[in-house]
């Protein structure tokens, strides 16, 4: 690499962080404002109203700073006081069950095979033995590309309403549908990396008015992610302690922008750009790797089955300033991931396609 190449531009069709746009960029560089001055509480009650209308959510929308992985522990530390089950099919998930055991909760593992999807009934065997009181749920496991069924899996946990439903939608999160209060999802987490397409440094987090007063039941909430000083703040417009205020600003722009895009097209956009990649793995031989039908929208995990050399493929699209990604840990290079989400847009998407044609022939 050439001295300073952290300052070439290379596109990014990574699952996170994605490609940032310009005018995303140039709110970062606003000048500081401090974070208890009227003007900052001003973009905080600008913002958390319209990230409520894009969640769907009339209950508590908080924003940590810290990446998603600091309220995967918040969550636990909050939400737990029993025991919580572990749904498990991905490196994500597989991650957040070890976040239970290090902050001293018991977890059980309901696991499945990485690419395989996790079925409400399989959560329904499970919560009827009554020993749990959470369930840590990915929508979208971003290491294999699968879409757990959330809409599914929501009608289970309606049926157990003393169960914690708290759900990781990092790289779902305004790229697929997602109606907090419709769902009943009691905590549900997202960086801005992924979907809202932000630079990282600050995490979007949704708390029910259950879980909230579940909250003040449990012990040991720790302090940095401690939900009753969230809503403390929250309700002056604050955050508790210094946010990246950049990264608010950024994010006060882009929940405008998805709102005048409008939350249904925003999700075809990305449907549609799912769509062509599929149709690029079908014409080229190569398979998809989840199982069929939880395929994800917002990133295609494909099976390596004609065996590229995906280092060297993604050596020769730096070349043409894009980048695409490798399989996460021990599928890389038996699969390849390309992002279709954010503000991507689906020219770019044909534009990376015909880049790599032209690589792979
Ligand atoms: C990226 C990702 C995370 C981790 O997010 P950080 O911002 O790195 O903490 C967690 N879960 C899923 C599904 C992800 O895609």
């Amino acid at each position: 690499m050439s001295e300073q190449s952290w300052k070439k531009h290379t596109k990014l069709f990574i699952p996170g962080p994605v490609e940032v746009y310009p005018d995303v960029l140039s709110e970062l560089a606003m000048p500081t404002v401090g974070h208890r001055s009227q003007e900052f509480k001003d973009l905080y009650a600008d913002t958390i109203p319209k990230l409520k209308k894009i969640l769907y959510t009339d209950q508590e929308v908080f924003l940590s700073t810290s990446s998603a992985t600091g309220v995967w522990e918040g969550s636990i530390r909050n939400l737990v006081s029993k025991k919580v089950l572990s749904c498990m099919n991905g490196a994500f998930s597989d991650k957040w069950y070890d976040v239970a055991l290090l902050n001293g909760k018991q977890a059980d593992k309901l696991q499945v095979e990485w690419g395989k999807a996790i079925k409400p009934e399989m959560i329904d065997e499970k919560l009827a033995t009554g020993e749990y009181d959470a369930v840590t749920f990915v929508h979208n496991e971003t290491s294999t590309g699968v879409a757990n069924p959330l809409y599914d899996v929501a009608e289970v946990m309606k049926k157990y309403p003393d169960v914690m439903f708290i759900v990781d939608a990092v790289s779902s999160m305004t790229a697929m549908k997602l109606e907090i209060d419709k769902l009943g999802i009691d905590c549900c987490l997202a960086s801005v990396q992924k979907a809202f397409a932000i630079p990282p440094g600050l995490a979007v987090f949704t708390v029910s008015n259950k879980a909230m007063e579940k909250m003040a039941t449990v012990e040991n909430r720790g302090y940095y992610f401690d939900f009753k000083t969230f809503k403390k703040y929250g309700d002056k417009n604050n955050t508790p302690s210094t946010p990246p205020i950049p990264q608010i600003f950024a994010l006060n722009l882009q929940a405008k922008k998805m709102l005048e895009e409008g939350m249904e097209n925003r999700l075809q956009r990305h449907t549609k750009m799912k769509e062509m990649v599929h149709e690029w793995i079908k014409n080229k031989g190569f398979e998809l790797f989840p199982e069929s039908g939880y395929e994800s929208e917002s990133l295609t995990t494909i099976t390596n089955n004609k065996d590229i050399d995906v280092g060297d493929l993604n050596k020769k699209l730096r070349e043409k300033g894009m980048v695409i990604s490798n399989g996460y840990g021990k599928l890389a290079d038996k699969t390849f991931r390309i992002a279709h989400m954010g503000d991507t847009k689906p020219e770019e998407i044909k534009e990376l396609l015909d880049n790599i044609d032209e690589i792979i022939g």
